[in-house]
């Protein structure tokens, strides 16, 4: 039995997304006989990673998880060090020195691949780099190329469902959001008219939810258009749509929407296609060569076990602009090994592991760094909890810092010149966005709540001042 430390271990946390605060909040709740000081890092002013940076802003429910974020962290038993670049401003060997147990919980943040001709055309976007501009992302270039009339979004994924609700909305339905003002000056004059989501499954086998499907029928001035040659249901769908209520719902709701008419005669369509395949993305002509003029999709059918199989037969839509919405992936971390194909630290439970599959000792992996890019947010939590497990059990071989004072690694910061911000400095960022969001709605009719800042200097100087 070992006896009790004489001292807090000390934790780094990396990346103060939801994985990064719950992995916090479950550790200093945790049943343990030794103090911990932890230390929650980010790389920008900001807190709430995706949270902030990653969900639509017209989604309501997210303010419920950010209040339930900010109470954690303003309790003061966290320090968040903000605007410090992991990799960059601190490396493993920095952390090794100061900390006694590592988390890395950066995410996934970048778009997955998709390797078809033409991917790489003008007018091509990864959605999760759309979603960065919209949501107000400092490392995005604040104009976007919104020039198309016919937009198309592969993917049948919630982001897919977010990315096409942006583009249709009319700028003035998501003044009330936090959107950023480039971002509503970009979408209001955007000459969008017709949204096209395409799934390569059948109606079973859309990865959304039902209520983000439901909420798409919530814009207004936005007919929603559906295929009747698009639904098809094998033995395996309909065997899933007697069996899982959410598949049930969303078959539903989807056939719903197929018999009754749409049609209102609104000035923007959003096209739900099924059973399609990206093959090429098409290119111009003439001064065109480089831009997108059309999206070539291959018709599947259902092979009987919910997958799908090509058909030969191949559709030409003219758009102007793709958005590939198929999924985020995760990028390596500095110092630490990475798997390519998953996106992931390669870990076992949450215990980071080394190029022969041995837990490196002290270093932990949470959320979509860990798992990869699936589950919605509340899956974290229990994500977190696994991760917290594991270091709980290895705890009695942690305490290994040389340096592991807290003033230590604000002087190393300091030492180097990084312009790091803390809990305090959030909260002066956050009292001037909602105080930009009141002065826009003296001057208007629309109640702004918020108005978020998105270059990073305006961000750091604010939080510092
Ligand atoms: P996702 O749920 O994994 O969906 C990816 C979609 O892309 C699937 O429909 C997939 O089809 C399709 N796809 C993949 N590769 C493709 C290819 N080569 N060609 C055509 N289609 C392809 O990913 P996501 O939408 O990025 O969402 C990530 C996670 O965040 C999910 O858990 C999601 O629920 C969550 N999220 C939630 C919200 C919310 O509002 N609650 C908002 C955003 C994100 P197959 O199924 O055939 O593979």
């Amino acid at each position: 039995m070992t006896s009790a430390p004489t001292r807090p271990l000390r934790l780094a946390i990396i990346g103060a997304g939801p994985a990064g605060v719950y992995t916090a909040d479950l550790l200093t709740k945790a049943e343990r006989d030794f103090e911990v000081s932890i230390d929650l890092f980010d790389r920008y002013p900001a807190p709430y990673g995706l949270i902030r940076y990653g969900v639509a802003p017209d989604h309501p429910r997210i303010k419920g998880i950010v209040k339930a974020l900010h109470k954690v962290m303003d309790r003061g038993d966290i320090r968040f060090l903000g605007g410090v670049d992991f990799g960059t401003d601190l490396t493993l060997e920095d952390l090794r020195e100061h900390y006694d147990a590592i988390v890395f919980s950066t995410g996934a943040v970048r778009d997955a691949d998709l390797s078809v001709p033409g991917v790489d055309l003008e007018g091509s976007f990864g959605g999760a780099d759309f979603v960065s501009w919209y949501d107000g992302h400092p490392d995005v270039p604040r104009q976007w190329p919104l020039t198309a009339r016919e937009v198309a979004v592969i993917g049948n994924g919630n982001v897919a469902l977010d990315v096409a609700r942006m583009l249709s909305k009319h700028a003035d339905d998501l003044l009330v959001t936090e959107i950023p003002e480039n971002v509503y000056e970009g979408l209001k004059a955007s000459p969008v008219t017709d949204v096209h989501v395409f799934g390569r499954r059948g109606p079973a086998q859309v990865k959304f939810t039902p209520l983000e499907l439901r909420e798409l029928a919530h814009s207004k001035d936005v007919d929603i258009v559906l295929y009747p040659e698009d639904f098809e249901f094998d033995e395996a769908s309909e065997q899933l749509a007697a069996t899982n209520n959410q598949v049930k719902t969303m078959v539903g709701t989807l056939t719903n929407w197929l018999v009754e008419d749409q049609d209102s005669g609104a000035s923007r369509r959003l096209h739900l296609h099924f059973l399609q395949q990206p093959v090429e993305i098409l290119a111009g002509e003439g001064d065109e060569a480089g831009q997108v003029a059309g999206l070539r999709m291959e018709r599947m059918e259902l092979d009987g076990t919910g997958n799908v199989k090509g058909t030969g037969e191949y559709v030409d839509y003219p758009v102007q602009a793709v958005y590939r919405a198929i999924g985020y992936h995760g990028s390596p971390v500095p110092g630490l090994g990475y798997d390519e194909l998953k996106g992931v630290i390669p870990n076992d439970a949450g215990r980071v592991l080394d190029a022969s599959g041995t837990p490196i000792p002290g270093l932990y992996a949470s959320g979509w760094i860990k798992r990869g890019p699936v589950g919605l947010i509340g899956h974290t939590k229990g994500d977190a909890l696994e991760t917290i497990g594991c270091m709980l059990e290895d705890q009695p071989d942690l305490w290994s810092a040389a340096n592991p004072e807290e003033q230590a690694v604000i002087d190393l910061l300091e030492s180097r010149g990084i312009e790091y911000t803390t809990w305090e400095g959030w909260l002066k960022l956050d009292e001037h966005e909602l105080g930009l969001g009141a002065a826009a709605t003296g001057s208007g009719t629309v109640q702004r709540e918020r108005v978020k800042v998105v270059p990073r200097e305006d961000m750091t100087r604010i939080s510092r001042g």
